[in-house]
């Protein structure tokens, strides 16, 4: 672990995980691992108070970050989430899996994130305008198309990006749709990134699965987090033939030994804004989801949900990381040591950035792609990636997850060094 004054990272918080793998590479680095330390210092993190004028006349104030882990490869790129639980350290883990993530598969970008501590379901529409507007116009100072692009992560999504947009826009002056992405079609966003998240977990899975003779049709698959990455991972993985047997969010936990039908989740979720409700299935106890018999388990919620003592009571043969750093190190090795193959973050859910790439880059040239052409795309950049991986894992003989990190810290480290330390 390295040492920062100012947070003190655990072994199982989001920091202390992200230390631990940069930890478990560095001996795979060779020379280049005299830079390592870069990967353990966030390049920059900004702090923000965001006071807002709530709807009854008081004045709240909210803790707002963005953090850029690393620039070496480009301008920062990174989501904003909205949630209570949000802390620097947490900010500046995401931020960090964000640089391996865009070096993993090969986008010109470095890695940045952002958050404020709020449960935006306890706001009103309004209010949560004028909370993202305060927030944008506080870290205006280091964000730009050029510097740092945020998109949306837990608790945001398009309108926000759109609000995020504008207030930038107002602010410079010009309008700047490249400044965010997972923007609404009208205002510069592309075809296919509400879809392309989930639809990365889906294609590295589908080739996961293949390399274990897992045929897909009639597969078992339990996914915690119904959100956008859960919900689009659980479609597609429904519409290969494979049965959801549980699904698990914030408001509960529903089980259908046959299947649950995924249009009638998908209302119930846009009704009531979670599943606890759905009469589809049988709502069972939250600790119980990690009982149950799958072939497939999908984290994608939070941090920190597969714990030491959940990696021992799972029974699935492949785990696919839809979720940032959903796995602590010593639940990685417990699930390993089990037979238990894991697609880590870095490089499953690393569908919704590139085709933010696209869309930045649509947006920069004023040209944009169809849909067929966005999937064809992404389906490309990601299955060489994972190819690529795999490659250095059978290579190294390490899992997946130290591969993936092998292959983006050596890029990543590689223009660091070629850059050279300034001044
Ligand atoms: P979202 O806000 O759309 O959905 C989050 C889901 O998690 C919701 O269904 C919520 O109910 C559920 N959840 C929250 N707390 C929970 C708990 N304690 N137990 C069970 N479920 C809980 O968020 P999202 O965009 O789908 O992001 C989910 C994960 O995927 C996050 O880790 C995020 O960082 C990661 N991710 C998202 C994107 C993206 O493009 N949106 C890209 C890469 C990675």
């Amino acid at each position: 672990m390295s040492s920062l004054s100012y947070v003190t990272p655990t072994p199982d918080s989001a920091w202390g995980t992200y230390l631990s793998q940069v930890d478990r590479v560095t001996p795979y680095l060779g020379n280049l691992s005299r830079w390592v330390e870069t990967l353990k210092h966030p390049k920059r993190a900004l702090i923000v108070d965001v006071p807002m004028e709530m709807d009854d006349g008081t004045v709240q104030h909210f803790e707002g970050f963005r953090v850029q882990h690393n620039l070496s490869r480009g301008p920062g790129k990174g989501g904003v989430r909205y949630h209570p639980d949000v802390t620097l350290e947490e900010v500046m883990a995401l931020a960090a899996w964000m640089t391996v993530k865009s070096a993993a598969v090969g986008l010109p970008y470095g890695g940045a994130k952002g958050g404020i501590r709020v449960n935006p379901r306890s706001l009103s529409h309004k209010e949560l305008e004028r909370l993202t507007r305060r927030y944008t116009s506080e870290i205006g100072i280091i964000i730009g198309p050029q510097r740092d692009i945020p998109a949306p992560d837990v608790g945001t999504n398009a309108e926000i990006m759109a609000w995020m947009m504008d207030t930038y826009s107002m602010n410079v002056g010009a309008t700047s749709t490249g400044v965010v992405t997972g923007k609404p079609i009208q205002l510069g966003g592309s075809l296919g990134r509400v879809k392309a998240t989930g639809r990365g977990v889906f294609v590295t899975g589908r080739e996961a699965a293949r390399r274990l003779g897992l045929d897909l049709n009639g597969a078992r698959v339990m996914v915690q987090g119904f959100g956008n990455v859960g919900s689009v991972a659980a479609s597609l993985f429904a519409e290969a033939g494979a049965k959801i047997i549980a699904v698990q969010d914030h408001t509960g936990t529903i089980y259908n030994k046959n299947g649950l039908d995924m249009a009638a989740l998908l209302a119930t979720q846009n009704e009531f804004g979670g599943i606890g409700s759905f009469s589809g299935g049988e709502l069972i106890e939250n600790d119980g989801f990690w009982n149950l018999k799958a072939d497939i388990l999908i984290p994608a919620a939070l941090e920190g949900q597969i714990t030491a003592e959940r990696a021992q009571r799972v029974t699935c043969k492949l785990v696919l990381e839809g979720a940032n750093g959903p796995t602590v190190p010593e639940a990685d090795d417990i699930l390993a040591e089990r037979g238990i193959l894991v697609v880590p973050d870095v490089i499953c859910n690393a569908g919704g950035v590139t085709v933010s790439y696209f869309e930045w880059v649509q947006d920069f040239s004023s040209f944009f792609w169809t849909e067929d052409e966005i999937n064809a795309r992404l389906d490309k950049i990601m299955g060489d990636a994972l190819l690529k991986i795999w490659d250095t894992a059978d290579r190294l003989k390490v899992s997946l997850r130290t591969a993936t990190f092998a292959v983006a810290c050596e890029r990543i480290l590689m223009a660091r060094q070629e850059r050279g330390l300034y001044p």
